[in-house]
């Protein structure tokens, strides 16, 4: 973990307080180059654009490689506030995202070591190195309450 890992988990947080906002779930992402400056910042919005695939992960993905230019976001730090999903995990990987820091554990769902390890699988051709639980008590904190409300 850095100091830009650090300012970046707390946008990621406050991303995922802007989705709760919206009514989504709190999950928010940024995009760090390797100088650690932000290059993206994604939210989840599956509600409003009525799209499955609407993960924080992919909207910040897609952003950033708009942003670069390209694809290939070799070098480059995905920070979550919450442990990404299989697919999300598929998307960081064709992204050739290198590192991911997240911030709680989904025990549910989880993709980056929980559940699956879809990051560092040794069978794949790409992996990226992993910091879980980064702030996990603030991403959790926004996750409970969202969900308390709702019910
Ligand atoms: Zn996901």
């Amino acid at each position: 973990m850095t100091a830009a890992d650090d300012l970046a988990m707390r946008r990621a947080l406050a991303l995922a307080a802007e989705a709760a906002s919206a009514n989504e779930i709190p999950v928010g992402a940024v995009v760090l180059d390797a100088d650690g400056r932000i290059v993206a910042e994604g939210r989840n919005h599956r509600e409003a654009t009525h799209d499955p695939t609407g993960h924080a992960e992919v909207d910040v993905l897609r952003r950033a490689a708009a942003s670069v230019g390209s694809w290939n976001l070799e070098g480059h730090t995905l920070v979550v506030t919450l442990e990404p999903c299989i697919m999300c995990a598929g998307a960081i990987l064709q992204a050739r995202i290198g590192r991911v820091v997240f911030g709680a554990w989904d025990d549910k769902a989880g993709a980056a070591g929980s559940m699956y390890d879809v990051l560092r699988d040794r069978r794949l051709p790409y992996r990226a190195e992993v910091v879980g639980g980064v702030e996990a008590d603030a991403a959790t904190a926004l996750l409970r309450a969202f969900f308390e409300q709702r019910r």
